[in-house]
């Protein structure tokens, strides 16, 4: 077999507009099972990396490889979408009107078959799936319960089960922690850690705690002005000069 040593591989990847570099010269490795947070200052270029990823932003130049042997920049939104790639924007995007299990019922069927997602016969097999989402995502009590309805954290939550609905095999999470309540970002780091291994996960995130938490024993990548500033341990790049100065240094000490 041969070998795959990354899930994601972005190699000297450009991106400007009109004339501001917002990616620049951004070299970036993911492994699959892992679990990456990426930090960095506002205007950083950590949305427009995952839109490059997910096909909404073409960059000018650079390479994208996945699973080793697919071009992601040959590829459109949907066919990314079906290479296993899932976002997680900022704001929920569930469907208020809809129950919790439909929601994920939705995701599982894909984008092309919603009228059978919610009037057809749903499966054994997709039956365990719903409530082994449910579990995972803690939702078991809210399942008939409209999405609207839901908590700011439980929709974030719906939204992440969304993604495991649809398989994605990596997961693409920006700022999970706005908007939530100290108890609800704890719990979906819980959440984020439960999933990695399984899946593999890129958590965009300003909320130091929340990194620490979710990040120990693994890598932190920090990127400024479009390109990778440091990478390593939390702690190891917690402490490092450059990125106090550039991101936490606005803060008396690093958080
Ligand atoms: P971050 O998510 O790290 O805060 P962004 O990727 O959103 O940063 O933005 C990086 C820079 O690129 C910012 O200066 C932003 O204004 C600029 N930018 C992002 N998208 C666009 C766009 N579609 N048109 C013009 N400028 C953009
Ligand atoms: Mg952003």
């Amino acid at each position: 077999m041969k070998q795959k040593p990354f899930l994601l591989a972005a190699e000297g990847l450009n991106k400007s507009f009109d004339g501001f570099k917002a990616i620049n010269d951004l070299n970036f490795y993911l492994t699959e099972g892992e679990l990456r947070t990426v930090i960095g200052p506002n205007g950083a270029g950590k949305t427009t990396f995952l839109d490059i990823i997910t096909g909404r932003t073409r960059p000018d130049s650079g390479n994208l490889e996945w699973d080793t042997d697919h071009d992601l920049l040959k590829l459109n939104e949907y066919e990314i979408y079906r290479m296993g790639i899932g976002r997680k924007f900022q704001t929920p995007t569930v469907f208020s009107d809809h129950t919790v299990i439909e929601n994920l019922l939705l995701s599982m069927a894909g984008p092309r078959s919603i009228w059978h997602s919610l009037f057809g016969r749903v499966t054994a097999a997709q039956k365990e799936r719903l409530a082994e989402i449910l579990e995972t995502i803690k939702l078991n009590t809210q399942a008939y319960r409209k999405a609207g309805e839901l908590a700011h954290g439980q929709k974030q939550w719906l939204e992440i089960g969304m993604l495991l609905a649809q398989e994605a095999r990596l997961l693409l999470v920006d700022e999970p922690a706005a908007g939530m309540t100290d108890e609800e970002t704890y719990r979906t780091g819980e959440l984020l850690l439960s999933l990695a291994g399984k899946h593999t996960i890129m958590v965009i995130e300003h909320d130091m705690e929340f990194v620490r938490q979710i990040s120990q024993g693994r890598t932190v990548t920090v990127l400024h002005q479009g390109h990778v500033l440091a990478e390593g341990p939390v702690e190891k790049v917690q402490s490092d000069e450059r990125v106090i100065e550039v991101y936490l240094g606005r803060k008396s000490k690093a958080a």
